[in-house]
């Protein structure tokens, strides 16, 4: 069937272009039939125009639904005053059309895409196996528009400083990122497999032993672990890697790229955001022991604050048990909490519960003097367990947390990580109860100097925090045999809005040290020569020093595109599980391919 190609697009058409014949190609939006009178806003990416059909002209109307793929031809004419639509950008004219040909008849569509809110109570199962439809929604148009435009950026940037693109294969050798590889049969020897790379981690180290220098790569990544909101099977990260680097050198470069590339793409699509500022810099002990995790939301304050001295020789038993055994007593104020019912307080409570609390004690700092609440200075205090302190106690409660009138101040009296884990998220609720998590804005911050390693307790071993190829910090390096807890790496992550962003490290790259390292993450010779003869014997070529940084990409369209759910973000992704309803992936596959890998289901 033939048809005429477009002489514009359906979004750009204006006033201006009024009594010109134009050309569009695209889809029916949405037909509405108003008792004879024919209007069609018809879609192609650049966004939607209005076309008026004379039911007089054409007879078979009926066959234009809702996605019918359309080229059209007619006039632009100026919309009358009153029926000017002045939330569509071409809201002041429609297209009187003169002539159409279907080029795609559409069955009824499974959900209707023209409606954006309800899309949102769509089964998202049922929008992926339909996701050639699903994309067809400018929202989601966009997404995949930014997406494009950020990683662009990403190039330019990059390319302009002397990196060179390179790919790395996907058939290859397990990368141990900390999850389960996805392996792929290899068909000439049955029982051998590829792994699919979790990351190119070990192959661009590879291409600084090949003096390349500096290496960037768009990476699909693999890893098979729990599914999350967050999570999917293969992802997409910013993979980059430099020669005679310091931390410092590429803490500039991927602050200095992610920040262009993100303000530069936030000015491209009018996105309502403020500019990332530079990032702030924080160790991880810091973090963790100001925020109780490694990946702070510094969109707000309310920094933990510790009262273990103040209330340790207390006459509150549970305070007093729990520091003799060495736990902390630890808090966050909730600001404007002190008016919460203790129903409310319940709940909160058992938000701390969730997370492994034992409990969560609070005491109210009143805006005012109450008839129930105790002065402590220029304070008023109210709480069941206030009785249990002397006023000394009380004040020193007060100043160690900082409080303010109307906080509630919650405390939990845990060992230091497990009250961390509670403490951040408690911590995030208060941030989000008082509208302390802006989407406008995105703050970035670098968490550096982690520990290399830490103890598994269930498998009784030590295990890399970032991979088994970051370098530990030489000052440190002499705690290897006695106290590994104590050895910090030169690694770093990248945070925003308390979701980690990119991780990097300064690389080993002597092989006596990184066969050392993995001595003491339990890997012995034998092994090591087994799955990483390759890189210590590159290692003892010549091996220049480096480190790199791999930023999400994913998750970085997630936070410019306020979406906490990735697959939001990716034209196909899976459902939880791993699994594509769209394609019918996994599949079962032919006895004859089985055969010819030489596998058998053993039940
Ligand atoms: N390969 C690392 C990761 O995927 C990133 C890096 O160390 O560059 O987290």
């Amino acid at each position: 069937m033939g048809f005429l190609q477009r002489t514009h697009a359906c979004g750009a058409l204006r006033a201006e272009h009024a009594g010109q014949q134009v050309a569009l190609n695209g889809w029916a939006h949405k037909v509405r039939d108003l008792g004879g009178l024919c209007f069609v806003d018809m879609r192609d990416r650049t966004g939607l125009v209005q076309l008026f059909l004379d039911p007089a002209q054409f007879k078979n109307l009926a066959e234009i639904r809702n996605e019918t793929c359309l080229s059209v031809t007619g006039e632009v004419r100026v919309r009358a005053e009153g029926t000017k639509n002045p939330k569509m950008p071409t809201g002041d004219i429609e297209l009187l059309v003169t002539g159409y040909t279907v080029l795609g008849p559409s069955k009824p569509i499974p959900f209707p895409i023209s409606d954006e809110e309800q899309m949102q109570s769509v089964n998202e199962e049922l929008r992926i196996k339909h996701r050639y439809l699903d994309l067809r929604r400018p929202s989601m148009y966009q997404k995949l528009a930014i997406r494009a435009a950020v990683i662009r950026r990403m190039r330019s940037f990059l390319d302009s400083r002397s990196f060179i693109e390179t790919e790395t294969p996907l058939f290859t050798k397990s990368t141990p990122e900390g999850a389960r590889d996805y392996l792929v049969a290899y068909r000439l020897e049955p029982g051998k497999w590829y792994a699919l790379p979790q990351s190119p981690q070990q192959y661009k180290q590879l291409l600084m032993v090949a003096g390349i220098e500096r290496y960037y790569q768009i990476a699909k990544c693999f890893r098979d672990e729990s599914q999350r909101a967050d999570r999917q099977p293969e992802f997409t990260q910013l993979d980059l890697e430099m020669s005679f680097v310091t931390q410092e050198d590429v803490l500039e470069v991927a602050e200095g790229l992610l920040r262009e590339v993100i303000n530069g793409t936030i000015d491209e699509f009018g996105l309502d955001k403020a500019h990332v500022e530079p990032f702030v810099r924080l160790t991880y002990d810091e973090s963790m022991m100001l925020y109780g995790c490694d990946k702070p939301d510094l969109r707000f304050g309310l920094k933990l604050f510790d009262i273990t001295p103040a209330v340790a020789n207390s006459g509150f038993g549970v305070f007093k048990a729990a520091a003799e055994s060495g736990a902390l007593i630890r808090g966050v104020r909730y600001p404007g909490g002190s008016g919460l019912s203790r129903k409310e307080v319940g709940v909160l409570e058992d938000f701390s519960k969730e997370f492994g609390a034992k409990g969560m004690a609070s005491i109210a700092v009143l805006t005012e003097a109450d008839p129930e609440a105790r002065q402590i200075g220029d304070k008023y205090v109210k709480s069941s367990i206030a009785k249990f302190f002397s006023d000394e106690e009380l004040a020193q409660i007060l100043h160690l947390s900082e409080a303010e009138p109307g906080d509630l101040l919650c405390f939990i009296a845990d060992e230091y990580t497990a009250g961390n884990n509670v403490l951040y998220r408690l911590r995030n609720e208060i941030g989000d109860r008082c509208g302390l998590r802006d989407p406008k804005v995105l703050n970035f911050c670098w968490i550096v100097d982690f520990p290399l390693v830490e103890w598994n307790a269930t498998d009784a071993r030590w295990d890399a925090v970032h991979h088994p190829f970051t370098g530990p910090k030489e000052e440190d390096l002499l705690y290897i045999d006695s106290d590994p807890a104590r050895i910090r790496a030169d690694c770093y992550d990248v945070v925003c809005n308390g979701l980690e962003m990119a991780s990097g490290s300064i690389r080993i790259h002597r092989p006596d040290i990184q066969a050392k390292v993995f001595q003491l993450l339990g890997i012995d010779e034998k092994t090591q020569r087994e799955r990483f003869g390759h890189i210590l014997d590159a290692f003892s070529f010549g091996a220049p020093p480096h480190g790199g940084i791999a930023p999400g990409i994913d998750r970085l369209i997630m936070t410019l595109t306020d979406t906490d759910n990735i697959r939001e973000v990716i034209a196909f992704p899976k459902t939880g599980g791993g699994y594509d309803p769209m394609m019918d992936a996994p599949s079962t596959v032919d006895p004859q391919q089985w055969a010819e890998l030489g596998l058998r289901l053993s039940q």
